[in-house]
């Protein structure tokens, strides 16, 4: 047990429990988690990332959590309303120890203006989508998204590897920082922009980014040479991105790959204005927030215009999930939707077969434990070769942040027979202690997101939110250890909802019921949902694999 230098919080480590069981152990390292300082962004304001994203609402109602973790009943539930401790209900073991909602508003009233207000009166937190719900695991959580995002688009327009290539993307946060990594693990060169010199900083200190530079010229001629010499490199250049892409277009440099992930999703917090140095942003931001918001709005609308401009030049151009084309066309930028989404354009099929971000994280601490389990992938799933050379890639490249962890897109199928796995493995005493089992909520059958996830989706669905409700109530019932049912993830308010899971392998024959069931429903939605849509692959993956639709067939 260590304190961080955010005193609160602990990092819990080892096989002794601090709780009345795993189920609440867990959820009581991962909140820790994800506010230690190697994982967040902003753990002294509760922010994980994503722009506001946070784990409790202020630390009364942290201490308060971690108080309700620590005296919990193997037959308890928690409720946890945006943040903050709401009730404990008796229920029963096999039930979620944890229920969260956060960020929810009624959808007429869903909007940033609402939020802020009842943000402001101590009523809401924003909980993006892992960080509200407990199972953020630091860069690494996004980057094999990332990564496979790259991939695709390197197979569809460069004879399947970014080799020779430059990629010009904004924002290295939390999820953003993951690119310059995914780039050059696709053997591309990677100009990353960040407004702001310290999330560079942390990039490199975390081995995302290779090197910086605060001159567009530079940044330029480094990438040039990278480029021609076939070498994989990425470069954080220190700028605001509303400015830079514009000099970039004057002097006549059109990247190969243009994408962004600044937090262009919450106009205030997320995004910084044209010509502004970080001191004078905070200041207005404080002093100011409606001439922000404007001025942050109309630097998004030069942004995307830029993107457009770089597009017609001969950039294969994408949204990277920020909503940032919808803030332009609301400024008047008409055709910002002229470039596609991420999802539709390279993630669409993993989701009809019902894979997408999953994870799992060693509660020991031990970063053996996660060795362990590598090797379980290469072994269970060797025929896989995509698969594999991502875990033999991911064990070399990939530094742990706070718990020791992994990611991998498993899909319908194989996430059930791998979670059994693990069980087995903790009940013979293979690993240190039990292993959480997660996803992100950007996944195939949790999400409803029109400009993301479910961006023009076959038969017009994009807008219907049925599917995250449906998700979060059959993973209840099926005993995921804690779900979260979340609103404005990703995108901002008024434009996702969308749900969580995690489930504890314990090593208990009960575990395995429920890891059997959760991990068969929850990418089961995802199949499900995409065979409503019409979509072939998933009805494909339906009939291969069992899944029992209704109209299937109709
Ligand atoms: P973050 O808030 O941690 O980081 C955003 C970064 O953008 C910061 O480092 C900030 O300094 C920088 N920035 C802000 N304005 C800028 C500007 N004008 N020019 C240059 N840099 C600027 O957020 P994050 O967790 O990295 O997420 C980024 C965005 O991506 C969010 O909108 C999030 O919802 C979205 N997202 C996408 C995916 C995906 O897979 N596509 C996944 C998660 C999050």
């Amino acid at each position: 047990m260590e304190q961080t230098k955010t005193k609160k919080v602990i990092r819990y480590r080892g096989s002794e429990l601090n709780t009345k069981g795993w189920l609440q152990e867990a959820a009581l390292r991962m909140l820790m988690n994800n506010l230690d300082p190697e994982v967040a962004e902003r753990p002294e304001d509760l922010v994980v990332y994503g722009g506001i994203g946070k784990a409790a609402r202020n630390w009364g109602c942290f201490d308060a959590i971690v108080k309700s973790l620590k005296e919990l009943e193997n037959d308890e539930t928690l409720l946890v309303q945006s943040g903050k401790p709401v009730a404990i209900f008796k229920s029963h073991e096999d039930a979620p120890r944890v229920l969260i909602a956060n960020s929810n508003i009624v959808p007429a009233y869903a909007n940033w203006e609402t939020f802020h207000d009842l943000d402001k009166k101590g009523l809401m937190m924003y909980g993006q989508m892992t960080a509200g719900s407990w199972i953020y695991i630091g860069s690494q959580g996004i980057v094999q998204g990332t990564y496979e995002t790259f991939a695709e688009l390197a197979k569809q327009h460069f004879g399947g590897t970014l080799k020779n290539t430059i990629t010009v993307t904004a924002g290295l946060g939390g999820m953003g920082g993951a690119q310059p990594l995914a780039v050059t693990m696709n053997g591309g060169v990677c100009i990353g922009i960040d407004v702001d010199e310290t999330r560079i900083d942390r990039r490199i200190e975390t081995r995302y980014t290779d090197v910086k530079t605060d001159s567009l010229d530079e940044a330029i001629r480094m990438a040039t040479e990278a480029k021609l010499a076939g070498k994989a490199l990425s470069i954080g250049l220190i700028g605001n991105a509303s400015d830079i892409l514009p000099e970039m277009l004057e002097r006549g440099f059109i990247p190969e790959v243009l994408t962004d992930q600044t937090s262009a999703h919450d106009p205030l917090n997320g995004y910084v204005p044209s010509k502004m140095s970080l001191e004078a942003a905070a200041l207005l931001r404080t002093n100011n927030p409606e001439e922000y918001v404007k001025k942050s709005k109309a630097a998004m609308a030069q942004h995307v215009q830029a993107m457009l401009d770089m597009m017609e030049k001969g950039a294969i151009t994408f949204d990277y999930g920020n909503n940032i084309r919808q803030v332009a066309k609301d400024e008047g930028v008409e055709n910002a939707f002229d470039f596609p989404g991420f999802v539709p354009a390279y993630i669409r099929p993993q989701f009809c077969e019902g894979k997408g971000p999953f994870r799992w994280v060693a509660l020991s601490g031990d970063p053996e434990d996660i060795y362990k389990l590598d090797e379980v992938i290469l072994r269970e799933f060797s025929d896989n070769d995509h698969l594999c050379n991502w875990i033999r890639m991911a064990k070399e490249k990939i530094q742990f942040q706070g718990l020791p962890s992994r990611i991998c897109w498993l899909g319908y199928g194989e996430r059930a027979r791998f979670g059994k796995i693990i069980n087995e493995m903790v009940a013979k005493g293979e690993l240190k202690a039990p292993i959480v089992i997660g996803r992100d909520h950007l996944d195939s059958g949790s999400v409803a997101s029109p400009n993301r996830e479910t961006e023009a989706m076959k038969d017009g669905s994009d807008v219907v939110a049925d599917w995250p409700i449906l998700n979060a109530m059959i993973n209840a019932v099926g005993g995921a250890t804690w779900v979260s049912l979340h609103h404005g993830g990703g995108v901002g308010m008024g434009y996702s909802m969308h749900s969580g899971i995690v489930i504890v392998a314990d090593g208990t024959k009960e575990a395995e019921a429920r890891i059997e069931r959760v991990l068969t429903t929850d990418p089961g939605m995802g199949v499900v949902r995409h065979v409503d849509a019409g979509y072939e692959l998933a009805k494909k993956t339906a009939r291969e694999r069992g899944v029992n639709i209704p109209m299937l067939e109709m």
